[in-house]
């Protein structure tokens, strides 16, 4: 077996759902199934770092046989052992390791040096990709909401707005046109100087807010794209989307639409609720396209 030296190829940035691959490591996980990296994919594997977007739906193909990919994960490897998932004992980025994406199929028969042609589920890609830009712009509309909660001076988002989602966000699940957010509005958070008075009685009000943000964002079909500082997993990427006055760009792995216009009408469900005496608020989105 021979384990790669760099970072897979990933295409799936620039929207791609299919192409062609060569495998470079397969080997079995002991539990019936099969690791299989190739030097190029278009398959997004969720990061066990931070998990919101889950893996594509994708076939390999071989000849005239395929394999379904039951799940596709970051891995990570030294040259002598592949780690997967959670088990990665090292940090992006450290000297020596390569960072994979780790198709997972459940029989053998792919090997090293093999071609095979990599098809990704495009509704699947479509609506997860719909709801991953809806949470973005969801995120950015909670945070302008809520601005004027900020007692101290905290870092901006991406808008110059004080970052109530990357100080607060504890989870970020991304579904089929959909993101559910959870934050916890603990004492580090009002330390930070964020205020919590009264904040279940304006909850409507503050609901009713981002949704008008939100439909005049979507109403003007602002052009979204991934910039990448490079085609390795784990270069640098960004979203970015041309809001009228303004270019946002927000550090992201996802895959996205390519235009506001397409999600139709965005709006959020927002409810805030006692988690062992820390209130937390879920910020459902949903994209009815
Ligand atoms: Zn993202």
């Amino acid at each position: 077996m021979t384990l790669p030296t760099e970072d897979t190829r990933v295409l799936y940035p620039s929207g791609a759902v299919d192409t062609e691959a060569t495998v470079v490591h397969a080997e079995p996980l002991g539990d019936g199934r099969f690791a299989v990296l190739l030097d190029a994919t278009c398959v997004h594997p969720v990061d066990a770092g931070w998990p919101d977007q889950g893996p594509d739906l994708a076939l390999l193909h071989h000849g005239a046989a395929f394999w379904p990919v039951d799940d596709c994960i970051v891995g990570a490897t030294d040259g002598s052992a592949l780690y997967i998932g959670d088990d990665i004992p090292v940090a992006k980025g450290t000297p020596g390791w390569a960072f994979v994406v780790v198709h997972v199929v459940d029989a053998a028969g792919l090997n090293a040096g093999d071609t095979v042609t990599v098809e990704v589920d495009e509704g699947l890609r479509d609506s997860t990709s719909a709801g991953h830009t809806g949470c973005h712009l969801a995120s950015l509309a909670l945070n302008a909401a809520l601005a004027d909660r900020w007692k101290k001076e905290v870092r901006p988002d991406a808008l110059g707005t004080p970052d109530f989602d990357g100080l607060a966000i504890d989870e970020s699940l991304i579904g089929p046109n959909a993101s559910v957010d959870t934050y916890r509005l603990g004492k580090s958070l009002r330390k930070k100087g964020f205020s919590v008075d009264g904040l279940d009685a304006a909850l409507a009000s503050i609901e009713a807010t981002v949704n008008a943000t939100l439909a005049g964002w979507v109403g003007t079909d602002a052009a979204v794209r991934i910039d990448r500082d490079g085609d390795l997993l784990t270069d640098r990427r960004y979203w970015v989307c041309e809001l009228p006055g303004a270019s946002v760009r927000i550090p992201c792995g996802g895959t996205h639409v390519t235009s506001l216009g397409t999600l139709g009408a965005v709006t959020v469900t927002l409810t805030l609720h006692d988690l062992n005496g820390t209130d937390v608020l879920t910020m459902n989105t949903s994209a009815a396209r």
